[in-house]
């Protein structure tokens, strides 16, 4: 069996918080995709906030809560 990756909201750069498409400004479902899908780059089992560029900085939306073994999905 081979395994693949599809273009879904989940690793769109454009998701945030709760499911909200930024750009659109709409919620949406993992498995949505629309014609404006940007590729993040991939969360892997590594990702954390300790390696999240958005650690310890003003764009972390959940900075009370960011930790080693922690993730969101704004990481990136
Ligand atoms: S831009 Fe499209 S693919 Fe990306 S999060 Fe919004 S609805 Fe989903
Ligand atoms: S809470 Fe989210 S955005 Fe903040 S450091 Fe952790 S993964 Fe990054």
């Amino acid at each position: 069996m081979g395994l693949e990756s599809g273009s879904v909201c989940i690793n769109c750069e454009n998701l945030k918080d709760s499911f909200r498409c930024g750009k659109h400004d709409v919620d949406v479902d993992l498995d949505n995709v629309c014609s404006d899908h940007s590729l993040k780059r991939s969360i892997s089992k590594s990702s954390n906030c300790y390696n999240c560029k958005k650690f310890e900085t003003n764009k972390c939306p959940n900075p009370s809560f960011a930790a080693e073994g922690l993730l969101c999905f704004s990481w990136s």
